[in-house]
């Protein structure tokens, strides 16, 4: 069961190609490195509603708490984002003003009329949420929907800048064998995982932003995962899981001492389209690789998004159980050079694909016929019932007959408890990861027919 990858590294030309062709698995996110107004449009909606990157959340070196200036007070988050203390907040408000809609033009003007960037600050939630006072009274009623969102939203924000010491980062290292961890939901998860100062819901929010992208993957490995065999598994997707759970629960081959040098064969998962998640710092990772103390992880992150414009290719070792490949190739480029996949030991996830996007639908087709070729279980996230929806749709139209359902669409446990506003109309948020499911290449089995027999 061990690959190895033909070749890690492209050449420099076949990197060079890879930033210039533009489409494949996440065209919908690339588009516009020519164009400065559709790069804006990406910075500014597809960025802000899936996050590309989380460099900067871990930017300043906090090693001796001595470096950590407090700046803000516990009772003292709330802050008007064009007036606050911090200037990453006040830019926010900058880029609302230049690039924001006020929602009352947005309503009562035509496609053609001037509609007005939105300046007026509300005191209740600190967002410039409308062009002018008077919009702003007019068009209160249906701003007091989501005031309270991003009221929540600003003092989460000045919260993780305020320079407290942040105890909920503070993570349990690796886990005994004999741990019983339960993954029934985030809650469940923090107590028997015991991490420490989870006990306020900001505190909840901040980690899970972080956290839902391992721990949506372990979720649907672990052996106490939400998804229950029956309800959302298919008996199909029963069978994909087994076989991962064989390599990742060796019970037969442990006892006492003999536990610590256990090994088993490497899980890869595959994070097709990665963009985000490919900018999350290694201890949020290895929160995966502890809740399965015998198996080393290999973590693909492949995708245009999945390295920042002056990076290479490369592989990289945590330690001897967490490993990560990154490069920018599309997917079903990268694809060629693995020489086989295992559906024991190799798993897919696309985080937000927007495969239903028009835009995208086509250029994501190659992708997801080479995954659904491996016969190895895709497990796709959506940010909200919608985006879901509309994926779900793409598929079923594009590959029908060609896959299993494995995990019926679900609410995810561990979906990002903090939202996520669109800095370019505050009326729409999501949670990353929202919700869950999982399809595998149909296997073509031979049966027996005798009523067809030649
Ligand atoms: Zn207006
Ligand atoms: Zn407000």
């Amino acid at each position: 069961m061990n690959r190895t990858l033909k070749q890690i590294l492209p050449t420099s030309r076949n990197l060079l190609n890879s930033r210039r062709v533009l489409v494949g698995s996440s065209a919908v996110r690339t588009a516009g490195r020519v164009n400065v107004a559709r790069q804006q449009h990406r910075m500014f909606t597809q960025s802000v509603i899936r996050p590309i990157s989380f460099k900067g959340m871990f930017g300043g070196k906090k090693s001796d708490t001595e470096d950590n200036k407090l700046v803000l007070e516990q009772d003292n988050l709330f802050h008007v984002l064009s007036k606050s203390p911090l200037p990453e907040m006040r830019d926010r408000a900058a880029i609302i003003n230049k690039y924001g809609v006020c929602p009352v033009c947005d309503t009562h003007h035509g496609e053609h009329e001037h509609k007005k960037n939105p300046v007026y600050d509300c005191p209740d939630c600190g967002y410039p949420t409308h062009c002018s006072e008077e919009h702003y009274h007019q068009g209160k009623q249906a701003h007091q929907e989501i005031c309270s969102i991003l009221r929540e939203i600003n003092e989460d924000d000045h919260d993780l800048r305020s320079g407290r010491p942040m105890r909920e980062f503070e993570f349990p290292t690796a886990q005994g064998f004999d741990e019983a961890v339960n993954m029934a939901n985030w809650d469940s998860l923090f107590y028997t995982r015991t991490f420490p100062s989870m006990d306020s819901d900001r505190s909840m929010r901040h980690v899970s932003k972080l956290l839902t992208y391992p721990l949506t993957i372990a979720s649907v490995l672990h052996q106490s995962s939400p998804h229950k065999y029956g309800e959302q598994v298919t008996s199909e997707g029963m069978r994909s899981i087994a076989a991962l759970r064989t390599i990742l629960y060796p019970h037969n081959q442990v006892s006492n001492d003999a536990q610590t040098q256990l090994r088993t064969d490497t899980i890869n998962v595959y994070l097709v389209g990665a963009r985000a998640e490919a900018t999350l710092p290694s201890h949020i990772w290895l929160q995966l690789a502890y809740l399965f103390p015998a198996t080393p992880f290999h973590i693909h992150f492949i995708g245009p998004d999945a390295l920042s414009p002056n990076q290479e290719p490369h592989t990289k070792s945590v330690n001897e159980r967490l490993s990560f490949t990154y490069d920018n190739a599309m997917y079903h480029d990268y694809h060629e050079k693995i020489e086989k996949f295992d559906p024991y030991t190799d798993i897919f996830f696309m985080f937000s694909p927007g495969i239903g996007h028009a835009e995208a639908r086509e250029s994501w087709k190659t992708s997801i016929e080479k995954t659904l070729e491996t016969k190895c279980p895709i497990f796709i996230t959506g940010y909200d019932e919608a985006d879901m929806k509309n994926d779900i749709e793409a598929v079923e139209q594009d590959y029908q007959g060609e896959f299993d359902w494995v995990l019926k669409p679900s609410v995810n446990e561990f979906r990002s408890l903090k939202r996520d506003v669109n800095l370019m109309d505050l009326r729409q948020s999501i949670f990353a990861n929202y919700g869950i499911w999982g399809i595998r290449g149909k296997r073509y089995e031979v049966v027996h027919d005798p009523e067809n027999n030649d």
